[in-house]
């Protein structure tokens, strides 16, 4: 049924919920992922746990809670981490190869191309990717902060049919399973909407970084570009085989029908916004129903600083995110130009690249 599968598993499936990688439980993934890559299916792991083995590596070290620990913990235990999945995958004779990223990798549409070639070579060599983010360099201007996000941009940038995210729950539930008797497993989400986003803010997963609420990200991000999501329990029986079999299993989010093209995919995953420009109702409306793209005269407000193919966000006052783009001009030119008249850019910069604020070409719409 999927061909192409990244499998994301959180610390807390890797854990088991201790303070040390459980090298059974991780044996155990191994087994089925191996099992499916025997099958001629594409396998790409995202890993979690670097910061949990290295924590483990030095026997718990007392540290201040400062980047350069988190480093350090990262640094040590990464090297760890991929020890145990090399000798795991070679039970099965299988090759892995070590992607480590950041947000910084992907910013600009060369370099998202870049990794996307790496990904296709370790692929087409039947080498099984395994990824994290570069926490033993990361640094909060270039992370992407958790790794849920992390496996939906990679499932962008390797165009994969299925996302499995594995967690210690059984998936998304109507309320809080640790503390409300009647919380239900919701079987499939069609929509990602406001109240399901204040339900997932809600259930925090205490291990790991990634929460319910990180993970509705990464399954938006993904069904956008057109990859089917399941959220599911890492220790269930034959967990990853059954979702790729396409068996009921966790929360399954379909991919949306029409999924983005692959320029609009590296605008949805790739950079991240640095700013806001607020639009006035005739605007919004011209991007929502008409496929217009955003001219100067239609901005109200430049919030944040940005320049010219930085990626921004475009709300109504008050309104959540109403699309996001790549803009032509800085925050500093559109400060000058905004509720200007397209044929008023030049006169007032000295300059222009066009007429257009953020064109339709490098806009998603996300409502
Ligand atoms: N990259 C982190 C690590 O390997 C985990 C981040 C997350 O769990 O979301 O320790």
């Amino acid at each position: 049924m999927y061909r192409k599968i990244v499998v994301k598993l959180g610390t807390g499936v890797l854990t088991k919920g201790t303070r040390f990688l459980n090298q059974p439980q991780m044996v155990e993934l191994t087994r089925q992922i191996a099992a499916l890559h025997h099958q001629n299916k594409e396998l790409i792991v995202c890993s979690s746990g670097a910061q949990a083995a290295g924590r483990a590596r030095l026997r718990f070290p007392e540290l201040p809670t400062t980047l350069s620990s988190r480093q350090m913990l990262a640094a040590v235990g990464q090297s760890r981490l991929m020890l145990l999945w090399e000798r795991f995958f070679e039970i099965y004779s299988i090759h892995v190869g070590q992607i480590l990223l950041t947000r910084a990798d992907t910013e600009n549409r060369q370099r998202f191309l870049n990794v996307r070639d790496t990904f296709n070579a370790l692929l087409e060599h039947q080498i099984v990717p395994i990824v994290n983010e570069n926490d033993a360099v990361v640094v909060d201007e270039i992370k992407v902060g958790d790794n849920d996000n992390l496996s939906a941009l990679v499932a962008v940038l390797t165009s994969a049919d299925l996302l499995l995210m594995l967690t210690d729950q059984e998936g998304l539930f109507t309320a809080d399973p640790r503390t409300d008797p009647n919380a239900q497993l919701i079987p499939e989400v069609q929509t990602i909407d406001d109240s399901l986003r204040a339900l997932a803010g809600n259930t925090p997963s205490n291990l790991g970084i990634g929460g319910m609420s990180t993970k509705l990200q990464a399954a938006d991000i993904a069904c956008r570009a057109g990859t089917d999501v399941v959220i599911a329990n890492g220790s269930a029986p034959d967990v990853i085989l059954r979702a790729v079999s396409g068996e009921k299993v966790g929360t399954r989010f379909p991919a949306q029908e029409a999924p983005l093209e692959n320029r609009k995919r590296w605008i949805l995953a790739g950079p991240a916004p640095s700013g806001h420009l607020l639009v006035d109702a005739g605007a919004a409306k011209a991007l929502r129903h008409h496929g217009n793209s955003l001219l100067p005269v239609g901005i109200t407000t430049v919030q944040g600083e940005f320049e010219r193919g930085d990626a921004v966000y475009v709300k109504e006052k008050n309104g959540p995110n109403l699309a996001r783009g790549i803009t032509r001009y800085s925050s500093a030119d559109l400060n000058l130009i905004r509720g200007c008249q397209s044929h008023e850019i030049s006169e007032r910069l000295g300059y222009d690249y066009g007429q257009v604020a953020l064109h339709r070409n490098d806009m998603i719409l996300l409502e």
